[in-house]
């Protein structure tokens, strides 16, 4: 039993507002406090009721950040305060989120948490360029991993990801485009395997770039971005505008 106050780990979805679901719009116009990551736009945060406690606690790669524990320990006293705690999380909360870190904090100390998934970054940034991450004819599954080498669960062999013929879609490599080449290469990828990198997907300033996995290093698109790896990215309609509602007005990309 719960000894008071509840949280709710919560997806904000890959940056468009509308990408957002109901039940996370209902939830944040409920919450007492609201602690976010830097990925969740303002035009998100704005949906929180007045009067709610909003904080930033962001540790973008490279960034200042704020420690893992630090956020865990907010959670935790704001919620015995009697408060409901919103965490809310770019993308889904539990696809390279820590979320799940959050849920056992959370859950060892005896609050109540409610989980709203979001859409995920690694599927909506190739839909969102009409790339399909699966496909009949020449992918019959896709994984999600990090590009983050300091990362834990990075992949430490990427051959037996290359054997399986997935699509990858990489979170967190747009600084390391060029190991990350040079793992795919050494790991027996084609050097031809079509690759599509799509930084700021689904929001203002949302830029693709369709290449080859050979020249994957001469890619200099910004973070964050999503890396997808396989013969669906060739499908990449990277040319074709994208209409997104940023801060409330609509902008073309
Ligand atoms: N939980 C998030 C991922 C957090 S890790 C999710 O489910 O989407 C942070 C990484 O997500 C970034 O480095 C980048 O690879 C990716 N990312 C998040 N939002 C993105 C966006 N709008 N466009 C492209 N990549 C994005």
């Amino acid at each position: 039993m719960s000894r008071c106050g509840r949280a709710a780990l919560v997806g904000a979805g890959p940056g468009d507002p509308e990408l957002l679901t109901l039940k996370a719009a209902r939830i944040l116009s409920e919450a007492d406090v609201v602690l976010h990551d830097d990925l969740v736009p303002a035009s998100i945060l704005a949906m929180a009721r007045r009067g709610a406690r909003v904080v930033a606690v962001g540790k973008r790669g490279g960034c200042q950040s704020t420690p893992q524990a630090f956020i865990e320990h907010l959670m935790i006293r704001e919620a015995f305060a009697g408060n409901f705690v919103v965490r809310l999380k770019g993308g889904d909360p539990f696809v390279f989120g820590r979320g799940g870190e959050e849920l056992a904090a959370l859950r060892q100390a005896g609050i109540e948490v409610e989980i709203v998934p979001g859409i995920t970054s690694g599927l909506a940034a190739p839909a969102s360029v009409g790339i399909p991450v699966t496909h009949r004819a020449c992918a019959h599954g896709v994984a999600l991993v990090t590009g983050h080498a300091a990362d834990e669960s990075a992949p430490r062999d990427w051959r037996a990801l290359v054997a399986s013929r997935l699509t990858l879609v990489i979170y967190m490599g747009a600084r390391r485009v060029a190991e990350l080449c040079g793992d795919l290469i050494a790991a027996g990828m084609p050097d031809s395997t079509p690759v599509a990198v799509i930084a700021n997907a689904t929001r203002a300033g949302q830029v693709t770039e369709v290449t080859v996995l050979s020249a994957l290093g001469e890619c200099t698109i910004g973070s964050p971005a999503i890396i997808v790896v396989g013969d669906v990215a060739a499908l990449a309609e990277s040319a074709q505008p994208v209409a997104v509602k940023a801060a409330g007005a609509d902008v073309q990309i």
